[in-house]
């Protein structure tokens, strides 16, 4: 009988737990009121964790490789424990650099993700842009188009996109556009833009509820002309996709090759999600020891106990079920009931529950800006948004659990 299982994450996942929780209890901890008051992306911290290979492409590979699937997950609770606008800030640019991992050759891969992360001297972002403000949930009705001119094998980029996290101070850009509006999501190709590219500008940059020290701006590309070989996977690629999409075949499977890959990806959202719904408990936790009402701390009541109780409950199982979904995807294992999703879905709402729970907890003082859990539970609130928003985790499941095509 094989005695394999094992809730135990290993050595080097402790290992890495514990450096990050003291670069986000040291640096990312102490700045974050400062950060979220002043709205702007915190350069001297990400500098400072480019500096230890906090932020890094070779840390997140790393990660994103380790065979026990729990190295993104530990990696995100812990930032985020720290604060969740500065972590934001920090693994933003994992979004296009998973883009780029998904969909890239390798001479595509080797080029321009270490240009997303720049040098600890001269620090950069990347921006993933795919939503516009009218595609957002409904991705297939995005507007940005790239047409090739074959003559210069050159494609031109032209569109709004809205939303995008470092968008307009990325120093490479990843755009989804239309290359056959009538294929609908599966005329869609990914195109990097590179640094200094004409055409392309910052639009409005949004003033948040809450991770507002994460820069989140409309993109703006104008007549955005990039090399061919900015086309994500290629040419080649492209047009026998784009010829089976015409002649209605699909290959089978592929359906399920897209949906792995956000599958695969939701864990590690779910996680973050995790770290603010920890911080704000702890802290719930321990004012609930300390402050004393009717000559006695207000965890001896019940009432408040119980509250403590339930959150604590509903992190666990989030992390449980981030930890499986992250699992199956290393080991390949098929989301037949949506996992990935389940763990976004549950660990998000979880967030904005336990830090409502830890406001009250706090009482009047839960409701300033002298306690942190007033900013957390600001924070939280995104978790249900971004990522695909917990009606859409829901509809990805239903389907999954149903084979219906469900509305
Ligand atoms: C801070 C922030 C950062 C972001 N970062 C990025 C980024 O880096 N890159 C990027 O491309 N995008 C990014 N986004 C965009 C984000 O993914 C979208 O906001 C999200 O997908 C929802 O789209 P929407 O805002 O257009 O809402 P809508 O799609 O208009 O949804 C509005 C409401 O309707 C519900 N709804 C819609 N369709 C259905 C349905 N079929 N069934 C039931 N309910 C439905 C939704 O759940 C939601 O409650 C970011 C957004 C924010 C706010």
């Amino acid at each position: 009988m094989s005695s394999t299982f094992s809730m135990d994450p290993g050595a080097d996942q402790l290992a890495v737990r514990d450096w990050l929780h003291g670069f986000a209890a040291d640096v990312i901890r102490p700045a974050a009121a400062e950060w979220d008051e002043r709205e702007e992306t915190p350069w001297p911290i990400i500098q400072e964790a480019a500096k230890l290979g906090i932020y890094s492409l070779d840390f997140y590979a790393q990660q994103y490789f380790d065979p026990s699937g729990v190295g993104i997950p530990i990696a995100m609770e812990e930032l985020f424990w720290g604060d969740a606008g500065i972590g934001l800030a920090i693994v933003g640019t994992t979004l296009a650099a998973v883009a780029v991992l998904a969909n890239g050759t390798d001479e595509q891969i080797g080029t321009w993700t270490p240009q997303m992360f720049g040098t600890p001297d001269d620090v950069k972002v990347a921006a993933f842009c795919s939503s516009e403000p009218d595609a957002g949930s409904d991705v297939g009705a995005l507007r940005t188009r790239a047409v090739h001119d074959e003559a210069k094998d050159e494609w031109v980029l032209n569109g709004t996109k809205t939303w995008a996290t470092n968008g307009g101070i990325a120093a490479v850009h990843v755009v989804v556009a239309s290359v056959d509006p009538e294929l609908g999501t599966r005329g869609h190709a990914s195109f990097v833009v590179p640094p200094g590219t004409p055409g392309l500008s910052q639009g409005q940059k949004f003033k948040k509820h809450g991770i507002r020290a994460s820069h989140t701006a409309e993109v703006v590309l104008d007549g955005v002309r990039v090399p061919g070989s900015c086309l994500l996977g290629g040419k080649e690629k492209l047009d026998e996709r784009l010829a089976r999409a015409r002649e209605g075949v699909r290959r089978s499977g592929r359906g399920n090759a897209a949906m792995a890959t956000f599958e695969a990806s939701r864990p590690a959202v779910g996680a973050q999600a995790i770290g603010i719904a920890r911080a704000a408990y702890e802290v719930a936790l321990d004012y609930a020891r300390t402050r004393e009402q009717f000559g006695r701390p207000i965890i001896d009541n019940q009432g408040v106990a119980f509250q403590l109780a339930d959150m604590r409950t509903r992190i666990d199982a989030a992390r449980l079920l981030v930890w499986r979904a992250s699992w199956m995807a290393v080991n390949n294992r098929p989301f037949e009931a949506a996992e990935g999703s389940m763990s976004k879905l549950y660990a998000g709402e979880t967030a904005k529950f336990v830090t409502a729970q830890a406001m009250q907890i706090l009482g009047g003082n839960g409701f300033t800006r002298e306690y942190p859990v007033e900013r957390m539970h600001r924070d939280s609130a995104i978790y249900s948004i971004f990522e695909g928003t917990s009606e859409i985790q829901r509809l990805v499941i239903a389907r999954a659990i149903s084979g219906m095509p469900i509305r």
